[in-house]
């Protein structure tokens, strides 16, 4: 199939063409032409497989007819995060190039007094998230009355940050007749109840699994001792990799992020952060260097970092193995893309093999392990281990560089052949049948994570019991007293 028998407008046509397109991808030959309909979509698809353009398409060319009112948008998408947004706005600029249409963007962590001053000159497109819309709505700012064409996007993500009551208020606040197009990775219940209540007899889109994970990528475990030694693992692992070119560090909490940013730094490595508590400008700079090859590595939490189209990314490291076992799959989906190769590490300590069970019966196989085993793991080294404390705490690191490798390496390297002793049996024990573990993740049901990437408060010192505490004691007996 080609783009020209999709039934896309002339001036659609040329800007797809001048992208360097030639085929559309099955979400777009699926989507695009009952989209021009008119109809409503339902799209299961994952970021990777060209679903932005499955519905930046179609809009455009049914944008083509029409003008937009001052404060009344005549389309909507939303968005779970201010990256995805702004990225979206990125194709609108890349494929509407041929089209005079304003297009608004309105994120949280930006002045209100720029965004007012766009919707006032009326947008034809109106890209969101749901709480800077609302609050927008809420003061008056904005009428969504004239709405023709609603996009939610990934909406399990949406379900994930707790928005869906925002969602379930604006497709009330939108016009009854407008066409919606709903796109989600995964189909929860409670997506499918959403899609049930605001969907009028959609078109069912369907591309790959959410599960599966692109057959480009390696996927490697690596054990580490525990939490404290992970960094240390971190490091090796960066400087070992073959075929670097850049890659992205998973947490799972944003303050780890933060913590981890700071020590890599110290170690001389050139890195950028991008989580939630940021404010926006410092996250579109820190993307921006990462994009632009500034920095070469970047550490990130999965809200911030879901859904970013990085092209050429060459490793994903896994700091901390998720615990929702889908994230898995989206993480190591920022490597691997567009048929090049890509290589997803993941560092495991033994608390974290429940979770590792769970992905791998997710993605339906087991994956390699690299590295020694847990019990043939060197002891910590009681020398970095000071010395990384102190770093921590503000005292000069080793010098800084701008390269990844630093020339100061003050541990020994991980070796990297296959485990020594004792460790070959995961990949048997570990791995579940999927249907199992599919039924135990649907067990952890997809609570709305409203505390973001932070997880429940941590009690005392949560998982990390620091060494020292650990350390045997000599206790002296107790004094008699003479007489
Ligand atoms: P998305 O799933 O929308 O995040 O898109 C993933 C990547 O695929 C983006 O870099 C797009 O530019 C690219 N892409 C979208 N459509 C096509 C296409 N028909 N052919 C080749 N690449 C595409």
């Amino acid at each position: 199939m080609t783009f020209e028998e999709l039934g896309l407008s002339h001036k659609v046509l040329e800007a797809v063409q001048a992208s360097g397109y030639t085929t559309p991808t099955p979400i777009q030959a699926q989507a695009i032409p009952p989209a021009l309909q008119g109809r409503d979509i339902l799209g299961i698809a994952q970021t990777g497989t060209g679903k932005t353009a499955a519905f930046t398409l179609p809009m455009l060319s049914r944008l083509e007819s029409g003008r937009a009112r001052a404060r009344v948008p005549r389309t909507l998408i939303l968005e779970p995060t201010r990256e995805l947004a702004a990225q979206v706005e990125e194709s609108f600029a890349k494929y509407g190039k041929n089209h005079r249409l304003n297009v608004a963007l309105l994120i949280g962590g930006v002045s209100f007094g720029d965004q007012e001053a766009k919707i006032m000159r009326g947008a034809d497109v109106l890209i969101a998230t749901p709480g800077r819309l609302l609050d927008f709505f809420d003061r008056g700012k904005l009428l969504l009355t004239g709405i023709e064409i609603l996009v939610i996007d990934e909406a399990d993500r949406m379900l994930d940050m707790g928005f869906i009551p925002d969602i379930e208020r604006v497709c009330k606040l939108v016009p009854f007749t407008r066409q919606t197009l709903f796109f989600s990775a995964t189909m929860p219940p409670e997506i499918t109840r959403l899609t049930e209540a605001f969907l009028h007899n959609p078109i069912r889109c369907e591309v790959a699994r959410a599960a599966t994970t692109a057959s480009t990528i390696r996927q490697v475990l690596v054990a580490s001792r525990g939490h404290a030694d992970k960094r240390e693992t971190l490091r090796n692992l960066i400087r070992s990799a073959e075929n670097f070119k850049n890659a992205i560090i998973f947490c799972n909490r944003k303050r780890d992020v933060a913590v981890l940013h700071r020590s890599l730094l110290k170690h001389g490595f050139s890195t950028g952060a991008l989580h939630g508590d940021m404010d926006q400008l410092a996250r579109m700079a820190s993307l921006d260097a990462f994009k632009n090859g500034e920095v070469s590595l970047i550490v990130c939490s999965d809200v911030a970092a879901r859904g970013l189209d990085i092209p050429d990314v060459s490793h994903v490291f896994n700091f901390d193995v998720p615990t929702h076992s889908e994230d898995y799959v989206h993480r190591i989906g920022r490597t691997g893309r567009a048929g090049r190769s890509g290589v997803a590490m993941t560092i495991v300590t033994e608390d974290d093999m429940k979770y590792v069970d769970q992905i791998q019966g997710l993605i339906g196989k087991a994956i390699d392990w690299e590295g020694p085993g847990f019990e043939a793991l060197p002891p910590p080294m009681e020398t970095s281990r000071p010395q990384e404390r102190r770093g921590e705490r503000g005292e000069r690191g080793p010098r800084r560089e701008r390269g990844r490798r630093p020339t100061v390496e003050r541990e020994a390297p991980v070796s990297m052949g296959r485990p020594r002793g004792g460790r070959s049996q995961p990949e048997a024990e570990s791995f579940r049948s999927p249907a199992c573990a599919a039924s135990a993740s649907d067990r952890r049901e997809r609570r709305p994570r409203r505390y973001e990437e932070d997880g429940p408060p941590v009690v005392g010192l949560g998982d990390h019991v620091p060494s020292f505490l650990l350390r045997p004691v000599a206790l002296r007996p107790a004094k008699v007293a003479e007489d």
